[in-house]
């Protein structure tokens, strides 16, 4: 089988993580065409658009990509390009696993959890009013006129829009995947107690589709205040995790946290057609250049893909391999060390290549 796969280094750490990753991937000979475009802050540096027609029409083309994270300049047009992407190709899945790895820095090690986040609506859809502006003051006179609770004149506005649709969809994947990967619980994750109608339509939908898969899916609700506390205390009791878009940001780096950071979560965006997989982590423009930070995000997220692709031998090589690494200790970068100025602490092409050798061991 052979794969065209667009490939966008990113910005900042990105093309140190990406390049990490594709050594990891190209270890197992599969006869892979990456097609590099590009996007963001280095795109805007090379005089063109900051989400360049080019790019779009690759993954358009390829329907699967790896990405690394990208850098959205301030008071550019858009909120953010990794936003502008995953909303234009309508991928409305987000899912990061959340697994501990044996790393030194892991809260719990025996966390294994997957975070399932709704990805084109909530308070991310990017529907904003600004403050004194003649739109948001007609909204506000709507609303005064319309809603039993006021709101402050002069305010701010931002939209929470969450449809039936969506969130019967989301709940649908989550399903679906923990009948195809043998999980046994899914726990829908709102604040309906507060937003009756807005998480209230999130967590209906969830209940309407669990009832459908319930002899085979274990399923409850938890109030996302409530799953907070409980994810630091006793995170195994969760399997995995359906969310709104913007709890499902929020607990995602949570959940890094809790396995040893953000190095470590991978993660990938996922729609009918097309897939694009990525760090959960962003450009960490301090860090670039200095080939410093952990690939592990990325090499991860390269693992889902190969799964998505149907090379499913190979991601589960390529996770073993990265788990035997951190596990046996001796290849580790700063961010994995118990104390961050350890001056052992190796490389980011480093690690990827004691992947590499692991993988020829497996
Ligand atoms: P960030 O995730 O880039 O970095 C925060 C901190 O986390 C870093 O300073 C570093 O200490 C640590 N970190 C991140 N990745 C690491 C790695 N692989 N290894 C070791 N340590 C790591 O978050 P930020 O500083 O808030 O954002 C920087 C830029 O990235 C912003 O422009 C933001 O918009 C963008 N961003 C992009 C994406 C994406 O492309 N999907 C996601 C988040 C943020």
């Amino acid at each position: 089988m052979s794969y065209n796969i667009t490939v966008i280094p990113g910005d900042g750490i990105g093309p140190e993580v990406v390049k990490a990753a594709l050594t990891c991937v190209d270890a197992f000979g599969l006869d892979i065409k990456w097609e590099e475009r590009i996007a963001g802050k280095t795109s805007l540096e090379q005089g063109g658009e900051l989400l360049p027609k080019e790019t779009i029409e690759s993954i358009e083309k390829n329907k699967i990509a790896l990405k690394g994270p990208i850098t959205t300049p301030v008071g550019s047009g858009f909120r953010s390009i990794n936003v502008a992407i995953r909303q234009f190709f309508d991928l409305y899945v987000c899912l990061r696993p959340i697994k501990a790895f044996n790393s030194p820095k892991a809260l719990y090690k025996d966390i294994d959890l997957i975070i399932v986040r709704e990805n084109t609506e909530d308070l991310y859809a990017g529907v904003e009013f600004k403050e004194k502006d003649s739109d948001t003051d007609k909204l506000l006179e709507i609303i005064n006129k319309t809603s039993e609770k006021k709101v402050r004149p002069g305010s701010a506005v931002s939209i929470k829009p969450i449809s039936r649709s969506a969130s019967e969809r989301i709940a649908k994947f989550a399903f679906e995947y923990a009948l195809r990967n043998n999980r046994k619980k899914i726990s829908c994750i709102h604040k309906a107690n507060i937003m009756k109608y807005s998480d209230g339509l999130f967590l209906d939908s969830f209940t309407q589709v669990a009832q459908k898969y319930q002899a085979k899916v274990e399923s409850n609700d938890v109030i996302v205040d409530n799953l907070a506390m409980q994810l630091i205390q006793r995170p195994q009791n969760f399997d995995m995790l359906v969310l709104p878009n913007l709890y499902g940001d929020i607990i995602s780096d949570l959940g890094a946290g809790l396995v040893g950071g953000l190095g470590l979560a991978a993660g990938a965006n996922i729609g009918e057609k097309i897939a694009v997989f990525e760090p959960t982590h962003g450009s960490a423009p301090r860090h670039a250049g200095k080939n410093k930070v952990n690939p592990a995000a990325t090499i991860l997220s390269a693992a889902l893909m190969l799964k998505h692709l149907g090379e499913g031998e190979k991601a589960v090589k390529l996770e073993t391999a990265v788990a035997e690494v951190i596990k046996e200790g001796k290849v580790l970068t700063y961010d994995l060390k118990l104390n961050r100025d350890d001056r052992t602490a190796a490389g980011t092409q480093e690690f990827a290549e004691a992947v590499v050798e692991k993988i020829k061991n497996l």
